[in-house]
């Protein structure tokens, strides 16, 4: 079964070209000037039990954003629990992935819901494709073709994912590419270590001892849209409101080599 995902990746990548910019955060689907956030700095999550990852790797993934002086964010691991917690969570998938609607190419992918009227972050899962890849704890040299991923480069990823990041349009595929880039090589460790763009992404959003913050610039003046970070929203334009959260799904992506181009994601 893990073999037969190389096929799809050849097929799907055509025709996707990269666009310059930087780091890039999603937004609430009422609003492209509501970044996704969490409302508290002090965020617990907590593994799911039978999940292979050591629990370090796991804890220094979430740190990763968690030590970076501009921002006042804080991770607190909660240990493990069983499937179907309401925590927020970190788990595996190893049977059923496209099943389960997840892109077939995506090596992990990470589910948020949130309130589309402020974009505020409600609970959030990674979930590992477990199904058609390999994962180890990357503490040794690796290459010639192996085709293992670094648990922590990738959970590294998908946890910026869980706080409100969206892929970054620089680098993707450089050696030296920011952990937020959509796409991840076998054997790459580097993703557990922020590039300067994802600790710009991470600081724009949650400044140390001040309120969330929106990536996008309010506009001085608008119609429709007040100017207010975080309680704005369109205003004057019919339809119906959300009845509740609202669920999106981002990943991170299999690049096969650097020579035969990479993988859309789904987002
Ligand atoms: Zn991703």
């Amino acid at each position: 079964m893990k073999g037969a995902v190389a096929g799809l990746v050849l097929l799907a990548f055509a025709g996707w070209a990269q666009e310059a910019g930087a780091y890039q955060c999603k937004h609430s689907e009422d609003s492209e000037y509501l970044t996704l956030h969490w409302p508290e700095r002090r965020i617990e999550y907590a593994v799911e039990q039978g999940f292979e990852a050591p629990y370090p790797v796991v804890q220094a993934a979430f740190a990763s954003w968690a030590v970076e002086p501009c921002t006042d964010l804080i991770f607190l691991p909660m240990g493990e629990v069983a499937p179907g917690s309401e925590l927020n969570l970190v788990g595996a998938i190893r049977e059923g992935w496209q099943d389960a609607g997840y892109d077939p190419v995506a090596v992990a992918v990470t589910s948020t819901f949130y309130e589309p009227s402020t974009g505020q972050l409600r609970r959030a899962r990674i979930t590992v494709n477990d199904e058609d890849y390999d994962f180890i704890d990357l503490t040794r040299e690796c290459g010639g073709g192996e085709q293992v991923y670094d648990y922590g480069a990738v959970l590294t990823h998908e946890a910026g994912h869980f706080i409100g990041l969206d892929h970054t349009s620089v680098g993707a595929g450089d050696k030296n590419d920011p952990t937020m880039a959509p796409t991840v090589d076998p054997c790459d460790r580097e993703k557990r270590t922020l590039a300067p763009d994802d600790v710009a992404g991470l600081c724009r959003i949650y400044p140390t001892g001040e309120p969330a913050q929106t990536c996008l610039s309010l506009p001085i003046q608008a119609r429709y849209v007040s100017s207010q970070a975080f309680g704005c929203r369109a205003n004057g334009v019919p339809g119906p409101a959300w009845p509740g959260l609202v669920f999106l799904t981002l990943g991170i992506g299999l690049l096969r080599s650097r020579t035969c181009g990479r993988v859309r994601e789904r987002g």
